[in-house]
């Protein structure tokens, strides 16, 4: 079996004026990212998503990747990390040659798993594994006027039992907000924070001593992904746990952030840090040192179908047989088409559970006019 043919397809939805949101260091209207299909002489077809710019992804691919893809087994799927490590050489560890290589490589694992009749989470070593818990990720920083208790409170009405809310402001709204979820979530929900890096250390700091009273699961990205001792400081003066990944790409980024005991949990995005090959070894890496492991997930419904995929392959981390610490699924809600119009079934995270798709491969069938629909380049 041989990769015959590849395509790049950027998808795109723009928000209604008014209806911007983010975090606290911007707001965005746009939603956009970009898919990859590849095709095989057998007949297979393979997605995977590049969570980047559409014109990037494919000037990328035909510079670097489409002469080596083309002709490639599917099966060889792990050469092309060593390959963008190598052959780049001086920018293998680059976001946009990484979220190329995640493509390549999740469409390639679609295929082998069709190929074998088997979804990819069992073909990776995963035990059986038919749901996980999803979070939602809510309470962000909007143009629009709105109670701050709304949007957490209609994802406890969906029958979420955890989130995740922005903070990073400052210490005084952080207070109010990470309050207020806790009041609606009620005294068992999961509550965690995401500082997107807006702080400084002694800022972040400063929130996590005045939230630590609210059972805060995680602090995300409390001070920039590029400030290594920042992490340290952070993590060295609360008790919360720390997690980052969704701005680290590749192994080498994730290795230094375990070896640096910059964080306990890591956060790979599939469509950005090498693809299903490099997140199982990043997994590995970090459970092997007591390091949790909670993907990413703010892409289009292939990048969210992988990111299951890889959830549900993770092994427990080690040592909480006696304390509950669940594998928990990133659900953004907030208003993204690309996420729910673009399967055949969508993802139905209501009820506080999400099912992992059984089918071959990743699972999922792309509804071709939602598609054509959504596509941003013609
Ligand atoms: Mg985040």
């Amino acid at each position: 079996m041989h990769i015959t043919d590849l395509e790049t397809i950027p998808i795109s939805h723009s928000l209604p004026d008014g209806h911007g949101l983010g975090d606290a260091r911007s707001f965005g209207h746009d939603r956009a990212t970009t898919l990859l299909r590849l095709e095989t002489d057998t007949g297979l077809e393979g997605w995977g998503e590049a969570f980047a710019p559409g014109r990037i992804v494919e000037a990328t691919v035909a510079e670097l990747f489409a002469e080596d893809v083309l002709g490639m087994d599917p099966f060889a799927v792990e050469s092309l990390a060593v390959e963008s490590y190598t052959n780049p050489y001086h920018f293998g560890g680059d976001v946009f040659v990484q979220s190329v290589v995640s493509a390549i490589d999740v469409a390639c694992w679609d295929i082998i798993g069709k190929s074998l009749e088997r979804p990819v989470h069992r073909i990776l070593g995963g035990t059986e594994c038919e749901s996980l818990v999803p979070y939602a990720s809510t309470m962000y920083f909007t143009e629009q006027e709105r109670p701050l208790e709304e949007p957490i409170q209609e994802a406890v009405d969906e029958g979420f039992t955890a989130a995740k809310i922005k903070i990073g402001a400052n210490t005084d709204t952080d207070v109010e907000r990470v309050r207020t979820a806790r009041e609606v979530l009620g005294d068992d929900g999961r509550l965690m924070v995401d500082m997107n890096g807006n702080y400084r250390p002694h800022q972040a700091i400063e929130t996590a001593h005045a939230i630590a009273e609210y059972d805060i699961d995680w602090i995300e990205e409390p001070v920039p992904p590029e400030n290594d001792s920042g992490y340290q400081d952070v993590k060295a003066a609360t008790d919360i746990p720390i997690a980052a990944g969704e701005a680290h790409y590749g192994r080498f980024a994730f290795k230094k952030l375990i070896d640096n005991r910059a964080v306990d949990i890591v956060q790979p995005n599939l469509g950005r840090c090498g693809g299903l090959s490099e997140a199982r070894l990043i997994a590995d890496m970090a459970t092997t040192e007591n390091v949790a492991v909670r993907p990413h997930i703010w892409n289009s419904a292939v990048g969210m179908a992988a990111a299951i995929q890889f959830a549900a392959s993770v092994t427990d981390y080690p040592h909480t047989r006696n304390i509950p610490d669940p594998m928990l699924i990133e659900f953004d809600r907030s208003e993204n088409p690309l996420r729910e119009d673009l399967l055949e079934s969508p993802f139905d995270p209501s009820g506080g559970e999400l099912d992992v798709p059984q089918e071959p491969g990743l699972g999922i069938s792309i509804d071709e006019d939602a598609l054509e629909r959504y596509r941003s380049d013609e």
